[in-house]
Formats: C-alpha cells, structure tokens, sequence
C-alpha cells in the first residue's frame, strides 16, 4: 500500500464530539470515521484491522469445525413472537420496520432464532448431529447509550456460533472445546494475558454462563478477578453462594473494570422446544436438539486493543492485528532515496511482509508522525545518509533504539 494513494488523512486535533480513547485514536489515524453516536464507517486502513481480527477468529473457529455461513440481517416477527422475543418490552434494542405491503420486519440484533429456524430444514436425524456453524454479521441495536466508541456500536461487527448437538454430552465437548478456542484467540490478539474467563448469569437452563472479559479502564463492566486461580465472576453474581460454588473467598479477589469481549451460552434443550426443532434418535424416538450460543464482539475487540495498546504518540498495534508490519518512510524526494525504497518494498512485499509505503512528498516530522499515530509494529527510513552508509533505519514502535541494517539483514529481521 503507498500512502500517497490513500485517500485517508490523519488529523492532529482530537475529535471533539467524541469522548472515547479509542474511537478518537481511530479517527485520527484514519482508520474509522464517525457517522453518529454508534455509527462508524470503517476506512481502508481500519478494514485491514477488521479482517485480521476476523481471519484469526475464523482460523480458530474453523479448527473446532465450526461451518461458516451469512445470514440476511431482515428477520420476520414470526419466528421471535415463538420465543417472545419479538415484543419491545423483553428485547429492548429492536430496530424494527416494514415492508411496503404492510408486513412487520425486525433487523438483526442477534441471530439465535432465525439460526434455529434455518436449521430445522436440515437437521433431522441423530446423523446429522452435531453441527457447529458461524458467521461474521453486522448486528444491528438500538443501544440507549454509544459513549464508549466502537466498543458499544448501535451497528457492529459480531461473530456469532452455535452449535446443535444430541445431548448434553455431546454440548459440553463442543462448549469446552469453545473454550479453549476462545482463549486462543485471544492469546493471538494480544488480549491473553487480560482475558478472564468470568462466570455471569445463566439464563435459562444454567447457573452460570461464561463472559470472557479483558481488562479495560473504559471497559463497561466490573468483574472481580482471582489471579492465581484465572478466573473472574461478574458483579451481577457476586455474591457468597456462588464463590462458595467456585471454591473462591471474597477476599482473594480484585475488583477491576472490564470490556465483555465474548461470551459463550447453554440453552440446553429450552429453545429447541419453544420452535419445535426436534431430530429422530437411534431408537428412532423425537428428542429435541441442544443448543449452545457463542459470541465475540469484533468491533468491539477492535476498540479494546486500541484502548489497551496506544501511548500519547498514538496507537501501538500488536503484530497480529496492524494494517501492516513495516512503515517505510522514504525521506527526501531525490532519485537515490526513492529507488532505494522502492527496491526495499518490492523486496519486502515479495518476502511476505506487509508494508505501508510512505511515499508522499512530505516533511520528515510529519511521515513519523503519522507512523507512530497509526501505530505500525515497525518504521524503516530510508534518507540521503541511509543510502550514502548502503544501509537502512529500522525502529519498533515500542522502542525508540534504531539499528541500521542491510537489506538483507532487514529482511531477514522481519520475513521470519
Ligand atoms: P453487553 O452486555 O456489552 O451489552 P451483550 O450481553 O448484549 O453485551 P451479546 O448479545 O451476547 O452481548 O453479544 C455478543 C458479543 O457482542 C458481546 O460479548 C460483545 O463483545 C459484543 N457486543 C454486544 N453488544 C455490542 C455493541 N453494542 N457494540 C459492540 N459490540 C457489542
Ligand atoms: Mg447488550
């Protein structure tokens, strides 16, 4: 990518309409523009975030057999009305419309029903269990309050799974498996080490369900942490019952505030009986399915990490994550300079090494100024001394030591 063909540019103001960290960072780098409160366009640059998380999510997903699909965001008021659901007064986020004929429509705020409704024309037999799928949809909901940036949108990214399986036996395999899925997902976000997984309220059919939360000073929740023991409980179910459940004491936990970043559901059988989806068994006798719901809020995963990983220089992207590894900054607009790093992206690109090219007719200050703003893992400049000494400036972005190196040795640096 050369950023003189980007049409993005960073502004050095702080946006001042808006009040969260994170969605003021990304406005300003040039990754997101704001629409209104809750509303976001994601831009290029903020694109590339979006599916880096996304692919390391599917990666994960697909590796639990999770089958991907996209349901449509227009949902009918018949399949909620089997689960209650459709009414203002139990889901309090519904965007609702209508056809022109009159018909009521809902748009998606969550796609648990319409999900089971799909399923029912494919599963039937105790053969075709279990089975896992997921998706990467634009949820929409009318959130009372969107002051936390892309943390909390009105629209937003969400990846959702569930899973259809015979019994509960079968569930808990998955539900586990889904576990561990989860915490490596997050390790690879660079989210590991502040991710909890934190007992919450149940609903329905279970004690507890479980949230993973990551520590985060503008996150909205408080989870009560137990460092040794590596899990969390929600406040909602503080109480001395349940740490006597989890065999923890009050004392030994750390109140903290946190950003709900998944969460993972048992409905056991209680939905697949409020819509009749039912398979044959093996003594050929109708049982209903069990099903379970897995949720990551990728926007809002997205906003955490930029929360989580910015100094007063900007943000600070973990490898895995960045729109690219390496920024390179050609410095100087003479033939040598420019050749040089040209010959040094090509090189880079063709190792596998994403690069954000900046090749703009631009002052010095300004070219670090943006890479550290963007937050790039890496900043290679290339200057008249550079390419007089035969070598180039490489910089982290979390170090201010720089090393010159040959190309070579560059490339062998950052193409592992
Ligand atoms: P919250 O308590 O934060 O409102 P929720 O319980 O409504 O979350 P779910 O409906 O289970 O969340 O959604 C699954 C995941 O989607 C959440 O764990 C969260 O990461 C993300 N999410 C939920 N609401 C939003 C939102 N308004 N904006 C961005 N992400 C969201
Ligand atoms: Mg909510």
């Amino acid at each position: 990518m050369r950023l003189s063909q980007v049409f993005t540019k960073t502004r050095k103001d702080t946006p001042a309409d808006e009040t969260a960290k994170n969605a003021q960072l990304l406005i300003q780098a040039g990754y997101i523009h704001k629409e209104m409160a809750g509303a976001y366009d994601y831009l290029p640059l903020g694109i590339k975030v979006l599916e880096n998380i996304k692919q390391i999510v599917r990666e994960e997903m697909n590796i639990i057999s999770g089958q991907e699909l996209i349901m449509t965001g227009i949902q009918k008021r018949e399949i909620w009305e089997k689960t209650g659901r459709w009414d203002d007064k139990s889901v309090d986020v519904w965007f609702k419309s209508n056809l022109k004929d009159g018909t009521d429509v809902g748009f998606g705020w969550s796609h648990e029903e319409p999900i089971v409704e799909m399923m029912k024309q494919h599963i039937s037999s105790y053969k075709d269990l279990p089975a896992n799928v997921y998706q990467f949809q634009t949820k929409l909901r009318n959130e009372l309050r969107a002051k936390s940036g892309i943390m909390r949108g009105r629209e937003f990214v969400m990846k959702d799974m569930y899973s259809c399986s015979v019994d509960e036996a079968q569930h808990e395999l998955f539900y586990q498996a889904t576990i561990d899925a989860y915490k490596k997902v997050y390790e690879r976000l660079g989210l590991g080490a502040d991710t909890y997984v934190t007992f919450a309220s149940g609903g329905a059919f279970t004690e507890f369900s479980h949230e993973f939360q990551t520590v985060c000073e503008a996150g909205e929740d408080v989870i009560y942490l137990h460092k040794e023991k590596n899990i969390a409980v929600n406040e909602e179910v503080l109480d001395d019952t349940n740490l006597a459940k989890l065999g923890i004491k009050r004392e030994e936990l750390e109140k903290v505030k946190s950003a709900e970043v998944g969460n993972i559901f048992n409905f056991g059988t209680h939905k697949s009986e409020q819509m009749d989806f039912a398979f044959t068994n093996e003594a050929g006798e109708r049982q209903f399915v069990y099903l379970g719901s897995y949720g990551i809020g990728i926007t809002r995963v997205m906003g955490v990490i930029a929360e989580k990983f910015s100094d007063d220089k900007g943000l600070v992207w973990p490898e895995n994550v960045a729109p690219a590894k390496v920024y390179l900054a050609a410095l100087g607009n003479i033939p040598s300079v420019i050749s040089a790093a040209d010959d040094l992206y090509n090189n880079l690109i063709k190792a596998g090494v994403t690069v954000l090219y900046d090749d703009r007719d631009i002052r010095a200050g300004e070219k670090f100024g943006d890479a550290d703003l963007m937050g790039i893992p890496y900043r290679i400049v290339i200057s008249p001394k550079t390419v007089e000494a035969g070598k180039h400036e490489l910089k982290a972005r979390t170090n201010d030591e720089t090393k010159l190196l040959s190309s070579v040795e560059i490339l062998k640096t950052l193409a592992e």
